[in-house]
């Protein structure tokens, strides 16, 4: 598919074919796993398609980090050995020591940890804020805040941030906006296009979408950015292997079908709760009561395929719900096509208690997955006792 054709195709073609022509040689329709450390050269630096090594570059990561950025309707994607991997290239990569970042107060936790009891020693300070509450933004940003960091929806709490705002408001205080895109996707909510400067991903999760791999990525429109980023990604070396680069093209191709099922087995399950005595609360950007619904509404295609509720009986019953689900599996991690179940004050968020990011006892979430629906409601519903 020719640049120009491609640049106007929807998102399922972009998904499908972006980032890779079918190889010259071979014909080869999906990506070969070039499992290649180096490449021979035609003479010294006679480099036959740019490749010398393979932290600094290799065709299936090109593959994916090219389909990345079409899907985000971005200039150059990055991909990394993890989310936090990319985290920390973007944040070192175009931060100096002495600045200062704006983070969510409920950002994922080992987000706050990489900002808190990493880069702090590095010489970056940070100041949690409730995104969603333009004026505690306002407040919370310095002289020296170079970055907004936004996660929207965010783990646990399903908050929601107004992209298109916070832009203005980082932007007028000339620091980036940073968007971690993991929990929407691209085919949810594409960022670059609201105004954010750098999208990231845990494609562990949504992206890679079957629980097989762990990976990161990165997607900017900005040529500076993206050769800063892209310098920065050689220099520390988290790149992304070729198996692992491989496994989250495969995931990326099918993830619009796998979003609406998400979706619409997400909203059926919110139903179901909702409309549950033995259920305190269900946070989903979906529901009309929702205090971020209508920026999310705005700014998202769908609100997702992540739910958290808080059960009444406190902690030990929402302990007994993880432990009795029996279709949804008691594990981290989310975004795959098996529906998982946890309990983030126990589990994903340990690290954030005594903070101001710990999250209520209580709390179970939900990853749902794109089994058939009646079986989850079924097992949740028996899960609840
Ligand atoms: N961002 C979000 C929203 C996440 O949920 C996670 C992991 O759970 C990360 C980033 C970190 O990604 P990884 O675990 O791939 O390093």
């Amino acid at each position: 598919m020719s640049q120009e054709h491609r640049s106007k195709a929807g998102f399922e073609t972009r998904a499908i074919h972006a980032g890779y022509e079918p190889d010259a040689m071979t014909g080869a329709v999906i990506p070969p796993i070039y499992a290649t450390s180096t490449y021979k050269q035609d003479g010294v630096g006679g480099l036959r398609g740019g490749y010398e090594y393979s932290r600094s570059g290799n065709p299936t990561r090109t593959a994916l980090e090219g389909n990345i950025a079409a899907l985000e309707e971005g200039e150059r994607g990055f991909a990394f050995a993890s989310g936090l991997a990319a985290e920390d290239t973007v944040v070192r990569g175009l931060l100096d020591p002495g600045d200062h970042v704006v983070l969510p107060n409920d950002a994922y936790g080992g987000t706050h940890r990489l900002f808190d009891k990493v880069e702090q020693r590095w010489g970056l300070a940070n100041t949690p804020a409730a995104l969603s509450d333009l004026d505690a933004v306002r407040a919370a940003i310095r002289p020296e805040t170079r970055m907004v960091w936004v996660e929207t929806p965010t783990n646990p709490l399903l908050g929601i941030a107004d992209i298109e705002a916070l832009a203005s408001v980082a932007h007028e205080a000339g620091a980036l906006l940073v968007v971690d895109n993991t929990f929407a996707t691209p085919y949810l909510q594409r960022p670059l296009t609201l105004g954010a400067d750098v999208v990231i991903h845990s494609t562990t999760k949504y992206a890679g979408g079957h629980s097989d791999v762990v990976g990161g990525a990165v997607v900017v429109r900005d040529l500076d950015l993206a050769d800063k980023v892209g310098y920065h990604q050689n220099a520390m070396g988290a790149v992304a292997g070729p198996f692992d680069a491989w496994l989250t093209l495969r995931g990326l191709k099918t993830l619009a079908v796998r979003m609406d099922r998400h979706c619409d087995n997400a909203e059926r399950i919110v139903a179901f709760l909702d409309a549950d005595d033995r259920v305190e609360h269900v946070y989903y950007p979906g529901l009309a009561g929702h205090p971020g619904h209508e920026v999310a509404a705005k700014q998202m295609a769908r609100f997702g395929g992540m739910v958290s509720f808080r059960v009444r009986g406190g902690e030990e019953h929402a302990l007994e719900v993880c432990d009795r689900a029996e279709v949804f599996t008691l594990a981290e991690s989310l975004g795959g096509i098996e529906s998982l179940i946890e309990h983030p004050g126990r589990m994903t968020h340990a690290s954030v208690a005594g903070t101001e990011l710990e999250v209520p006892a209580d709390l179970v979430r939900l990853s749902v997955g794109i089994e058939t629906v009646e079986d989850l409601i079924t097992d949740l519903d028996r899960a609840l006792g």
